[in-house]
């Protein structure tokens, strides 16, 4: 018989690890929520309960702990901006001692352990669209280092731990994704648009709008991670959706769904915010045979719909 798969999410309640918990149920196996509900919600897996597969434990990743699992998807970490950036040591004791904890965890129990790392370990990028052999342009000392130089240094540790103690490790490379489940307060661009608009409220745009962003909808994100953690694949990989948008075309897009009519309030674009962000996905087309299906306005609709009836 075969043996059920014992998954451990780190961030289970966050907007990315809710919809992983429910994937993996859904496919039979086991899974392990673990979180400290710094961003995550209760209500982001209350449905999840009625799993039987299904257990929640509070925690924080910057203290060990011992399970035995057979794979860690570690996701613990503030994602948007005004979160990360709200208690910034945190965050870099979130990625680093977090990290540690979990591929000291791996180790011992001989788990694979797949981390959500980030477009964000290439700054500010100077090629483009972004290539995972691109080493970056991170600002060490700015707001955004906390988040990013922490990214940067769990993916060191988890090369390490692949080469020092063989511990297998799938380094994920996240670009911007959205859909149902992000917090109405998140802060990040497009749950702010869709909730702004919903409100008839101005649409926020920081800087002139002129910066671009490439967006994936949260099912095509979950497929792509998953057979990463499958396959043999231990260095970075990009995974993201490479149509790109500038953020006033984001705006407009919402306006024309939500309400032509609003009006545009234009905000200072905070320090080191990116001016361009496209991923190279040829290594995931190839090695994981993934790409991704759904269109920003088809990833709109679907996202409005959950915010229209959640808010
Ligand atoms: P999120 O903020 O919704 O989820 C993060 C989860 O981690 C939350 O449930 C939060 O409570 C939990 N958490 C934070 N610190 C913790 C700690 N110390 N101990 C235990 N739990 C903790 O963000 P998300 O968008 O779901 O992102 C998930 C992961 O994916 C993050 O690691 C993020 O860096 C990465 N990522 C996401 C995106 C994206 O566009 N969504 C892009 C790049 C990388
Ligand atoms: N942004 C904006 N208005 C908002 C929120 C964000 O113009 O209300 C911009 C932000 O300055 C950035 C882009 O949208 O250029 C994406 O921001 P987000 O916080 O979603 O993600 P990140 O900057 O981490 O890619």
């Amino acid at each position: 018989m075969d043996k059920n798969i014992r998954n451990l999410i780190t961030g289970g309640s966050g907007f990315l690890g809710s919809h992983l918990a429910k994937k993996l149920l859904d496919r039979g196996e086991e899974v392990i929520c673990l979180d400290n509900f710094f961003t995550g919600t209760k209500k982001n897996i209350k449905e999840l309960f009625k799993y039987q597969n299904f257990e929640f434990i509070r925690h924080d990743v910057t203290e060990p702990i011992k399970l035995e699992v057979d794979n860690i998807w570690h996701l613990a970490c503030p994602a948007s901006p005004i979160h990360y950036q709200y208690n910034p040591i945190k965050t870099t004791k979130t990625s680093f001692i977090g990290t540690y904890n979990m591929l000291g965890l791996a180790k011992r129990v001989g788990a694979k352990i797949l981390l959500a790392s980030t477009s964000e370990v290439y700054g500010d990028p100077k090629e483009h669209p972004q290539k995972e052999s691109y080493t970056g342009s991170v600002n060490t000392t700015g707001i955004r280092s906390c988040y990013d130089e922490g990214k940067r240094v769990a993916e060191t540790l988890c090369a390490d731990y692949q080469r020092v103690h063989g511990v297998e490790v799938r380094i994920m490379r996240i670009f911007n994704t959205y859909g149902p489940n992000m917090r109405f307060d998140d802060g990040r661009v497009i749950s702010n648009f869709i909730v702004q608009a919903l409100k008839d409220q101005k649409i926020t745009l920081y800087g002139d709008g002129t910066q671009t962003r490439s967006f994936c909808y949260v099912d095509d994100l979950i497929n792509g991670m998953i057979l990463l953690m499958n396959s043999n694949y231990n260095h970075p990989i990009n995974i993201g959706n490479p149509n790109e948008f500038s953020i006033k075309e984001l705006a407009n897009l919402v306006r024309t769904l939500i309400n032509p009519n609003l009006e545009f309030e234009y905000k200072k674009l905070p320090h080191d915010d990116p001016k361009q962000r496209q991923p190279s996905i040829q290594l995931a087309k190839e090695l994981l045979n993934w790409e991704p299906e759904i269109e920003l306005k088809d990833g709109l609709l679907k996202t409005i719909d959950w915010f229209k009836n959640n808010l």
